[in-house]
């Protein structure tokens, strides 16, 4: 069974789509088969993943605006992983599903063949709670949701929660919360004391797992390479690999390396 993951925060810089990338080359790591749809406009885990410009013939915004199938844009990375990649004319995609019937559940349908030659599907999300990312959560079985651990980390969580209930009554009933991911933490007072504040509010949700602030993390997308390549002893990449090895667990999928 395919396992479509949705990583969505309305909020920019939380991490979004440093854990996309990471979480996809991790999984590919302990074998798992990986399709990771782009669906931010900023294409920066499209980018992140080394996919050169020349190679995109359709990117998200075809499949989405202009009828064209998933199969047809996407793109064949490497051993079991596999990118849709993303282009800046998404931003206008936005508006133009608005005009469309099925605005909402068009990224399902589109992807719905698509998805089950893989174990698992992410999507990185745009900082907004748009269409886009209606289709995004509506296409999806889970919701993975980074928070940055810094003051105002809990601002924006209620309203997207409350998206994510919408999404369940019309179109999705299944979806779930994957888990809530602290991210950026450091050893200050006040990121432990978010921390602390996050797992109060929603305690069943939160990964024990907190992802460090990691330079290394910011400097491995600009060679077009996962932490684990880039800096495989890292902070950032011990982190990464721990959730890496939850959500195969806990998603009943059989890990294949053990580390
Ligand atoms: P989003 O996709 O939610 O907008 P990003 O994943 O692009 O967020 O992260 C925003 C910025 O923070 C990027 O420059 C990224 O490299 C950096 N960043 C993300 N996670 C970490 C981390 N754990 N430690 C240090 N920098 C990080
Ligand atoms: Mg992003």
């Amino acid at each position: 069974m395919t396992k479509v993951i949705a990583l969505a925060n309305q909020k920019g810089g939380v991490g979004k789509t440093t854990t996309a990338l990471n979480l996809a080359a991790g999984l590919l790591r302990h074998n798992q088969s990986v399709l990771l749809i782009d669906l931010d406009p900023q294409s920066n885990a499209t980018s992140g993943s080394g996919v050169d410009k020349e190679d995109i013939t359709n990117d998200a915004y075809d499949v989405l605006i202009a009828n064209k199938t998933a199969k047809s844009a996407i793109i064949h990375r490497s051993d079991n992983f596999d990118i849709l990649p993303s282009s800046t004319e998404l931003a206008g995609a936005e508006i133009e599903l608005t005009k469309k019937k099925d605005r909402q559940t068009l990224l399902k349908r589109k992807i719905a063949k698509e998805k089950t030659n893989y174990d698992f599907v992410l999507i990185d999300n745009p900082p907004a709670l748009g269409l886009l990312s209606l289709n995004s959560l509506t296409a999806a079985d889970s919701v993975l949701i980074p928070v940055q651990a810094e003051y105002f980390a809990l601002e924006g969580l209620a309203q997207l929660m409350k998206t994510i209930d919408l999404v369940k009554e019309h179109g999705n009933s299944g979806l779930t919360i994957e888990g809530i991911l602290m991210t950026m933490t450091t050893h200050t007072k006040i990121s432990r004391q978010v921390v602390a504040e996050v797992e109060k509010h929603f305690p069943e949700k939160t990964y024990e797992i907190t992802i460090p602030r990691n330079v290394r993390l910011t400097e491995a997308p600009s060679f077009g390479q996962s932490i684990f390549d880039f800096a495989g002893f890292s902070s950032g990449a011990r982190a990464y690999n721990k959730l890496v090895k939850e959500i195969i667990s806990e998603n009943g999928k059989e890990d294949s390396k053990p580390s």
